[in-house]
């Protein structure tokens, strides 16, 4: 069967950079589009970055059990559909989920030879800087996602493997490294 593989770890963390960085090195793997009823932001395209959906609609896909996990996440839902992951595992494709703590935990259970990777960051300064830096989330957005992080932080040695992004060329490589060590 296609490999799963789970990237998590708190918001800011730069999970999104890592792995683009990542599809660069290795290209077979394919990216599950989540679910979400959090609005887009600008430059982001529905279906490419997210299915966003209204509450209704997420709430319709719950009951329905469409989803292989689902989470709420600073007020927000968030979701994998199984359509989405079972699609690119029957195709053969490796698939890379970018999901939060309480979803990667669901997944563990759920499907438990994912590969689950934890993404840290060096420092909580480091994370409130990227947080603030990336200029998507206002200040009280980034206070409770700095509050959700601590909470995720703490749940780090659950995971099968723990990358630091500090340096990003080094923090790809050493995910290009557990993701090629699993496909072979
Ligand atoms: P953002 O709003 O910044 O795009 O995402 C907020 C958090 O939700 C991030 O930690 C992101 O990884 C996580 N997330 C994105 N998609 C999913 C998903 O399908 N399920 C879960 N559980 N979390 C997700």
């Amino acid at each position: 069967m296609a490999k799963v593989f789970v990237i998590t770890g708190p918001s800011g963390v730069g999970k999104g950079t890592l792995i683009r960085a990542l599809r660069e090195r290795v290209p077979e793997l394919e990216l599950s589009v989540s679910a979400t009823t959090r609005r887009a932001r600008p430059g982001e395209t529905q279906g490419v970055d997210y299915h966003f959906l209204s509450d209704d609609e997420f709430e319709r896909h719950v009951t329905a059990g469409d989803f292989v996990e689902h989470a709420e996440y600073s007020g927000r839902r968030y979701g994998t559909l199984r359509e989405e992951l079972e699609r690119r595992v029957a195709g053969g494709h490796p698939v890379v989920l970018e999901i939060e703590v309480q979803g990667a935990r669901q997944v563990r259970d759920t499907l438990p030879e994912a590969v689950q990777i934890f993404i840290t960051p060096p420092s909580e300064d480091a994370l409130r800087a990227r947080l603030i830096g990336r200029g998507t989330d206002d200040a009280d957005q980034v206070a409770k996602r700095l509050d959700t992080a601590r909470e995720e932080l703490a749940a780090k040695d659950e995971f099968g493997h723990v990358i630091c992004n500090d340096r990003l060329e080094d923090a790809a490589g050493e995910l290009e490294r557990v993701v090629r060590d699993a496909l072979h």
